[in-house]
């Protein structure tokens, strides 16, 4: 677009200067010209550089206007007019696109990017749209089983370096090394990062909750079938969760935008649970892929987090996610188990 408006520019340099009718009319075409160009080409491939370049322009011409005869300042004058006006344009352009974001998924409820269309969206996705065993469901009491010897949940957590990153569509902990592992009928699983949900996407009995967290845990064995266990918790509004309480600071700064910073050594033990009573099901991820055989164990027991911090969850991953919350899927005739653990911490 500025190429052309440099390209313009030595036609307009040679015209009569007692010509001003011809000079507006070509002024009026240039504009139109930028214009279609704006229009045809996206705005977001636009760098910062083309927007700077396109000042210096403006302000060649306007020193231009100033000692040049009148026709020339004629000329100037439109062109700094619509020039301003696409400028201005572009500036709008730039905030909606602040809000739009890049991502391959979204959670909006018309989008073509939302829950239901995941699916759709690529063929490794197919899961989203064609599983039988897909999470999140309402954990109701009628479907609830309680097998008082079905198998322990054993935690058993260590310290250990971890990264705390903005996703876009939710915020998560990572853990670098090895932080410790849960033992679900006696296969290990290794912990590899905590994210948040709000409100929950697991319902109980019909009722959604405030936030849900979610500790994703992944076997390294080979014959081991389900690969993914993830524990999730339930929060309430009420006193501050004291885990997440942590990093508030690090979450203020990543508001809105994709970033990751180091926050040392986390002890995923101080996540608190209490209550020893899990419901266990057999889903699927939440997410893109919606890859199933996902065990899945939520404490029976809700906790509590502060309003303030399920706002600034909220505010902080992009806007197409502030409610990170996949719709409710079908049962298809699943057992929901009741797990008890060795440890009710
Ligand atoms: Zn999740």
């Amino acid at each position: 677009m500025f190429l052309l408006l440099d390209f313009h520019s030595p036609l307009h340099q040679n015209l009569p200067r007692n010509f001003p009718l011809l000079s507006v009319s070509l002024s009026l075409s240039l504009s139109l010209d930028v214009y279609t160009l704006y229009i045809v080409h996206n705005l977001r491939e636009f760098t910062e550089f083309q927007l700077r370049f396109h000042c210096f322009v403006l302000q060649i011409r306007f020193l231009d206007s100033v000692f040049a005869p009148e026709a020339m300042k004629i000329e100037t004058t439109l062109i700094v007019f619509f020039s301003l006006l696409l400028f201005s344009l572009h500036l709008s352009s730039i905030s909606a696109q602040e809000v739009e974001d890049e991502s391959e998924f979204d959670y909006r409820e018309g989008s073509e990017k939302g829950p239901r269309h995941w699916g759709k969206i690529k063929k490794e996705w197919e899961a989203c749209n064609n599983g039988v065993l897909q999470s999140p469901i309402d954990l109701s009491s009628e479907r609830v089983k309680i097998v008082p010897k079905f198998g322990d949940l054993k935690r058993s957590y260590k310290p250990c370096n971890a990264t705390i990153k903005n996703r876009g569509h939710d915020i998560s902990v990572y853990w670098v090394g090895k932080a410790g592992s849960i033992k679900v009928n006696g296969v290990v699983y290794d912990l590899q990062q905590a994210h948040w949900h709000s409100p929950s996407e697991h319902s109980i009995n019909g009722r959604r909750y405030d936030m849900e967290l979610h500790m994703v845990h992944q076997s390294s064995n080979p014959n081991v079938k389900n690969k993914i266990a993830v524990v999730g918790q339930l929060y309430t509004i009420g006193e501050p969760e004291p885990f997440l309480a942590q990093f508030s600071k690090q979450i203020s700064s990543m508001i809105d935008r994709e970033h990751e910073v180091g926050i040392g050594e986390i002890d995923p033990a101080d996540i608190k649970f209490g209550g020893k009573k899990y419901y266990k099901y057999l889903g699927s991820l939440t997410v893109p892929p919606c890859t199933e055989g996902v065990i899945w164990a939520i404490n029976k027991k809700i906790r509590t987090v502060s309003h303030e911090q399920v706002q600034l969850l909220r505010e902080a991953v992009h806007d197409y996610a502030d409610r990170n919350v996949r719709p409710l899927q079908r049962l298809n005739n699943r057992e929901v188990n009741i797990l008890s653990t060795s440890r009710g911490s």
